[in-house]
């Protein structure tokens, strides 16, 4: 896989009319790869492996709340960097999830080629199919290169997304209490 990638960006190099072989560039294609490497070695990871191993017997049904998980990912269109925060609730059945599992899984789908939405989805998914919440709600902020740097060139723009599943869905309460929890709107900070 090294050795495809190296030769792919040597071209890629040369059909913007740099020189692949100058000083600056010439290891230029080793360290691509490598780069390429561990921003997508969440392809080698899955779900279960993260989570069934965390997965701890407790009576607490109260929300729990990881916010301003760190991440970053590149989005599948562009292959340019989309970056900023994740904020995962849900409310327990009997099993929680080991605390640091969490930023392990937004690791794992965020180390993949992705969109926005897509990731918000699987962070949901995966922790409502492998935990057995009762509910779950994910948020993630983000700000998006491909969107600043090329596009429309609007700086410090942020998307936001959400997924619900279980109660979340269903207890406008509960949905409440998640996004007043989070305070979405007052507090974006890059
Ligand atoms: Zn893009």
């Amino acid at each position: 896989m090294q050795a495809k990638i190296e030769e792919a960006i040597k071209n890629i190099l040369s059909a913007i009319g740099e020189d692949p072989g100058r000083e600056g560039l010439v290891l230029t294609p080793q360290r691509v790869s490598k780069s390429l490497e561990f921003l997508t070695s969440g392809y080698k990871q899955n779900a279960k492996d993260i989570l069934n191993e965390a997965l701890f017997d407790s009576s607490n049904n109260e929300m729990v709340l990881v916010r301003d998980i760190e991440f970053y990912s590149l989005c599948e269109h562009h292959l340019l960097p989309f970056f900023g925060r994740v904020h995962c609730a849900y409310i327990p059945d009997k099993k929680v999830i080991g605390l640091s599992k969490i930023p392990r899984l937004v690791d794992m789908f965020a180390r993949r080629l992705q969109i926005q939405e897509q990731l918000t989805e699987q962070i949901a998914e995966a922790i409502s199919e492998f935990s057995g919440a009762k509910g779950v709600g994910v948020v993630i902020e983000a700000r998006h290169l491909c969107v600043e740097m090329r596009g429309v060139q609007k700086g410090g723009a942020t998307t936001t997304t959400s997924a619900l599943r279980g109660v979340f869905l269903k207890d406008e309460r509960t949905r409440k209490e998640f996004f007043s929890l989070i305070n979405v709107a007052k507090q974006v900070r890059f």
